[in-house]
């Protein structure tokens, strides 16, 4: 049994009262935590306090070495975090290396863009440019570090990426981190702090990290902290409208859910690669990590004719699942992570059910191979199907954090498929796949203001394509409406939410002067 702490003021302390963390494939308790008696002012002020000015005191090239070496410190211990990913959140192997090993290739991208920004700690925004007759005159717009502490509240499913993309960019534009992971899967993200600070590789204060509620945290923030929350959109309007967050005009940044679509346009025939791409990209998206990604496939869009042809395909691939307990190896998925999960799961499909009509799985209790009987969250690869869907059927507004997709036909053109997607009120990815230049062109810009990203799926780059559930660090991960109206990540830009843009007017040799220019 695992007894969790919370990182703070730069000691660990241990809750008064604690509850149990379970392995979702067995209900077995592997761990307590509690934050009853944690001083959350003490953390927030040893933050702004040590962790800051030492962070400030580093350029970009400096605070790079910190990520890369902390890139390699997580890297070090991989296989130990696995097999808490496996026991703590359900993980397949599989699972667990996507989560842990995108928290350290997402360190390692910002320490390798810290080092290409070099030995500065002002980021300049654009030229600076002459401003009135005078020469002399110019105005330039520069970045600074905010003073006070990045705050990251983070959601289930990613212990191990949401700490680590959140504070590479936190820490490299020089911030100091306080990182709440969800309760439920806390145990990675605790082992990930403690290997950090055991290993030394950060300034004191730098990352703190809250293993349970987070109590009165948030009624303590002011105008120089950010917020940078992710999770469902109810949580993230509540923490977005909490009162001192309000009153003290925090910064805040939501990534909440989203029911991302995937487009299979006119002209992709049996046979085709770009067919092969869609049906993949599909089936990944059901089934890896139990369907529990915030940016999984949860709308499929067909032509109504192919309806029958993609159903049979997915069907093919669904039937090599074996759903059960990850610690025994032919296992393929897991559970969800939770019992609320497996409850909210079972609920959902019972609503999409309500449009669309149940081709495979279902809401039925699934025996887990490996698991005792009649215990773990395990839920069946569900996939459902539409023949004639409209904007307002419940599978355009709820989102169903499962194993769990509904294929629905479309008439083939890209206005009515455009019309579709963005029913679902705004996401953080949607993919289209043809190789036709006006269908793609259409629907791209038919569906671009309502997404964070887009992808298009083809036949010449299906060999090497990107599935539009991975988020890359040099590409913006965030999107409008639903999906929280939030941007993370995309390169230099995800420095942007931790900085401070300011205008600087005067003498240009003064104002390049700040710039570090001259
Ligand atoms: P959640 O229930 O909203 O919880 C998210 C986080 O908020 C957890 O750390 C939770 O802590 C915390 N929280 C809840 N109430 C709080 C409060 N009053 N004050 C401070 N923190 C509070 O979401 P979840 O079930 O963990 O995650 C699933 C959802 O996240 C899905 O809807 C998914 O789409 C979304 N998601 C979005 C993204 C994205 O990048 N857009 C990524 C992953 C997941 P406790 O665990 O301690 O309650």
């Amino acid at each position: 049994m695992i007894e969790l702490a919370s990182y703070v003021g730069g000691e660990w302390v241990k809750g008064t009262s604690t509850s149990d963390l379970f392995n979702p494939s067995t209900e077995e308790t592997v761990a307590k935590t509690g934050t009853a008696g944690v001083d959350f002012g003490k953390a927030l002020t040893h933050a702004r306090s040590t962790g800051g000015p030492a962070l400030r005191a580093m350029n970009f090239a400096e605070r790079a070495e910190l990520l890369k070496a902390a890139a390699k410190a997580i890297h070090a211990h991989r296989d130990e975090l696995m097999k808490l990913a496996i026991e703590n959140a359900g993980n397949t192997r599989s699972d667990a290396k996507f989560d842990i090993d995108g928290a350290t290739g997402t360190l390692q991208y910002y320490g390798d863009l810290g080092s290409q920004l070099g030995a500065t700690n002002v980021i300049e925004d654009a030229e600076a440019f002459q401003l009135a007759r005078s020469p002399r005159l110019y105005g330039a717009h520069a970045w600074v570090p905010r003073r006070g502490v990045a705050v990251h509240v983070n959601a289930f499913n990613f212990p191990a990426w949401g700490l680590a993309e959140k504070a590479a960019c936190a820490w490299l534009a020089g911030m100091p981190v306080i990182s709440k992971p969800a309760t439920s899967t806390a145990v990675v993200a605790w082992r990930i702090t403690q290997i950090l600070i055991e290993a030394k590789v950060l300034p004191d204060g730098a990352l703190s990290l809250i293993a349970g509620s987070a109590g009165n945290l948030l009624d303590q923030l002011t105008g120089q902290d950010v917020l940078a929350f992710t999770g469902s959109s109810d949580t993230g309007t509540m923490l977005r409208s909490g009162k001192t967050v309000t009153s003290q005009n925090v910064r805040v940044n939501v990534e909440a859910d989203s029911l991302n679509a995937a487009v299979l346009g006119p002209d992709v025939g049996a046979g085709a690669e770009t067919l092969n791409l869609f049906i993949g990209d599909v089936f990944r998206d059901m089934t890896q990590k139990a369907g529990q990604k915030c940016t999984a496939i949860r709308r499929v869009y067909v032509p109504k004719d192919r309806v029958s042809d993609v159903v049979a395909l997915l069907e093919e691939r669904l039937a090599s699942i074996k759903v059960g307990n990850p610690a025994d190896e032919s296992v393929t998925m897991g559970p969800v992570a939770t019992a609320q999960q497996l409850r909210d799961v079972r609920a959902g499909i019972g609503k999409l059910a309500t449009c669309a009509k149940i081709v495979r799985g279902g809401a039925d209790p699934v025996e887990g191979i490996g698991a005792p009987k009649n215990k773990g969250y395990f839920v069946a690869p569900t996939l459902l199907v539409s023949d004639s869907p409209s904007v307002t059927d419940v599978a355009h507004s709820h989102e169903v954090f499962g194993p769990v997709a509904t294929i629905m036909a479309y008439d083939g053109t890209a206005a009515s498929v455009s019309a579709l997607v963005c029913g679902g009120g705004g996401g953080l990815v949607s993919s289209v796949y043809s190789d036709d230049k006006d269908f793609v062109r259409n629907t791209v810009l038919g569906i671009a203001p309502f997404h964070g990203r887009v992808t298009i799926g083809s036949e010449k780059i299906a060999g090497q394509a990107i599935p539009p559930g991975t988020v890359m660090p040099s590409m913006i991960h965030g999107g409008p409406g639903r999906a929280g109206s939030g941007e993370e990540l995309g390169g230099k830009r995800g420095l942007a939410f931790y900085m401070q843009r300011v205008a600087l007017q005067g003498d240009r040799a003064l104002v390049e002067g700040v710039l570090g220019k001259r």
